[in-house]
């Protein structure tokens, strides 16, 4: 498959469409990025790499992080942690607090805010430095020491995190936070505070489409099973609210994040990371939607 002719041909189609959504600008450090940056990063199983645009150039991921402290928390614990959080799409907003009063402070799934939340308290009590801990991991699958947290958006996430705070407490009232509610919103706010480019997060997303295995130290990380877990929560929750648009469009287990990226993986032939900070009203990234669902599409390559 030439990726590259791909990537250049859907570069082509996508820069013509005229620009639709919004730039995230609850979290206001968020709203200073240029609406109109562009990049997309593919990496095949056989070591290719194929990129347009702006692929080097690092962004806010947010919710995408929550796939790597999913995928440390799992590999610490195995299965203990799904006594605490649930593997179902929430077919809600990801900062919807109406599930978690009804559901008794159980979240439906990991990828959204009050899962992670959870995900950041099993952490912090795993592990003895946990951002620097956390920082080190992501480093490690990406074999990239430069990667790291943005404190200013970070702190700016902090500021307006009221949301985050309401569900955190209110899991604590169920039982289901046992740290300190602000060192878990601290460790939250950071792990969606991590910078990364195009490249470093295809990179990174190898993990997945190698189930479980550091492809270029040939660690084992997960199990077989472990990652095809993670695997089917991404395609069942990586979307917000649209996961099944995703699904139905697309075809590829990932995630999104309201900076604007969306990392996904074709098991056992690549992963691929695409940036443009235009949302939909759902949060998910217009023209990274669009780029997927053509590289999809013209490849003939899905997993259904
Ligand atoms: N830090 C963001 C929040 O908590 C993450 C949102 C996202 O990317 O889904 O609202």
């Amino acid at each position: 498959m030439n990726y590259q002719q791909v990537l250049d041909e859907i570069w082509q189609e996508v820069a013509s469409l005229p620009p639709e959504g919004e730039v995230a600008s609850y979290i206001p450090e968020l709203a200073k990025v240029n609406p109109n940056a562009f990049g997309a990063h593919l990496c095949d199983v056989s070591g290719g790499h194929y990129a347009i645009g702006e692929s080097e150039k690092k962004f806010s991921i947010q919710s995408i992080s929550k796939v790597f402290s999913l995928t440390l928390a799992i590999s610490l614990a195995g299965d203990p942690i799904w006594k605490r959080v649930g593997v179902e799409p929430s077919g809600d907003p990801f900062n919807s607090m109406i599930q978690l009063e009804f559901e008794q402070g159980i979240p439906r799934n990991p990828l959204i805010n009050a899962g992670a939340l959870v995900i950041c308290d099993y952490l912090i009590g795993q592990l003895k430095d946990p951002k620097a801990d956390y920082l080190r991991f992501i480093q490690k699958i990406a074999g990239d020491d430069t990667i790291s947290y943005n404190y200013s958006v970070a702190a700016s996430e902090k500021q307006w995190g009221h949301r985050n705070a309401a569900m955190a407490n209110l899991m604590k009232a169920f039982g289901n936070i046992h740290h300190d509610i602000e060192k878990v919103l601290d460790l939250y706010f950071h792990i969606c505070a991590i910078e990364m480019s195009c490249r470093q997060l295809a990179k990174t997303f190898l993990l997945y489409t190698f189930h479980g295995k550091v492809p270029h130290t040939g660690e084992q990380l997960l199990t077989l099973s472990q990652a095809k877990r993670l695997n089917a929560i991404m395609q069942t929750c990586g979307f917000y609210d649209e996961a099944g648009e995703f699904s139905f469009r697309v075809g590829l287990p990932g995630k999104s994040g309201v900076g604007g990226g969306i990392a996904a993986i074709h098991p056992g032939e690549y992963s691929v990371a695409v940036w443009s900070p235009r949302l939909n009203p759902k949060g998910n990234s217009f023209l990274g939607m669009k780029v997927l669902e053509l590289l999809t599409t013209k490849t003939g390559r899905s997993i259904f």
